[in-house]
């Protein structure tokens, strides 16, 4: 079975393990391109935009791909959006991967905001110090914002883009423990974070390290990310798999 995972996730490099390590299956893992060396990938990978809708039914019929997987980021919603249209158009089976967004606990001190200029706004005017950790693409809206100190960490270092002038680069890849994160909060005596809602377990030591702290979170809420079949977690996605070998299998002429 020719199968395409759209991926960028915790979950989509999982699910390429496991469907590598399963020789029923051929797969192309698809990366949007946005991390330099995103590592060695256990199956074949293509990186960078499909071009659309109209680009990824055109890669999906040349490849003669018999189901899409959406292991994408919870904020990669054109990905998305673009996989449902492409899928429908060709009748191709579509499942999703919905990791689900952290909800607050007790003791949280969260500011919901739709944004990353909402964030800056969310920050005021008395100058703070600010970790980000909302990755490099929209570092730039905290420019408009030069009266705070920054921390922010991402994976790449920022492109060509206007930064504030008071903010430290930390290049870093998680999953990050929650004792690291506190030791982080502790020594950039850092008194607010800027996050996105990811969801799932790699990033959300900074998260119980700030509500140990009594640290404010802007909590940037997650985009509408249209889907395919909902599936919980790459266990189930191989399920949904499976399922749909043997509805091909039942189907095939001979029957095998
Ligand atoms: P997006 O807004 O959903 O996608 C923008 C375009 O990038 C898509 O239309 C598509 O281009 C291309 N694209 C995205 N994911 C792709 C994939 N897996 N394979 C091939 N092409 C892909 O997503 P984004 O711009 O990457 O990110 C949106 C937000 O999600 C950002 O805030 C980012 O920080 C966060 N995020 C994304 C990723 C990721 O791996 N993409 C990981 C972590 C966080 P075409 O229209 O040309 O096909």
């Amino acid at each position: 079975m020719r199968i395409l995972v759209l991926g960028g996730s915790t979950e989509s490099s999982d699910l390429s393990r496991r469907l590598a390590a399963d020789g029923r299956f051929e797969v192309v893992l698809s990366l949007a391109g946005r991390t330099r060396n995103p590592g060695a990938q256990p199956v074949p990978l293509r990186s960078g935009g499909f071009g659309g809708v109209d680009g990824l039914v055109a890669w999906l019929r040349e490849h003669r791909t018999e189901a899409v997987i959406d292991a994408t980021h919870p904020f990669a919603a054109r990905m998305s959006a673009h996989a449902v249209a492409a899928c429908r158009q060709l009748d191709v089976p579509l499942a999703s991967i919905d990791r689900p967004a952290w909800l607050r606990q007790p003791g949280d001190d969260w500011l919901g905001v739709a944004s990353a200029a909402e964030a800056v706004t969310a920050l005021g005017a008395v100058p703070r110090r600010v970790l980000l950790t909302m990755g490099r693409l929209e570092l730039g809206a905290f420019a408009a914002a030069p009266q705070h100190h920054y921390v922010a960490r991402m994976i790449d270092a920022p492109g060509d883009v206007a930064l504030p002038p008071d903010l430290r680069v930390l290049l870093a890849r998680g999953p990050f423990d929650e004792a690291a994160e506190a030791a982080l909060l502790d020594d950039e005596k850092i008194d607010v974070i800027v996050s996105k809602n990811s969801g799932g377990g790699a990033a959300y030591g900074k998260i119980v390290a700030a509500r140990q702290r009594g640290l404010r979170v802007i909590m940037i809420a997650r985009p509408h990310k249209p889907r395919g079949t909902l599936l919980a977690n790459p266990v189930d996605a191989m399920a949904w798999l499976e399922r749909g070998l043997h509805q091909n299998v039942s189907r095939s002429p001979r029957g095998v």
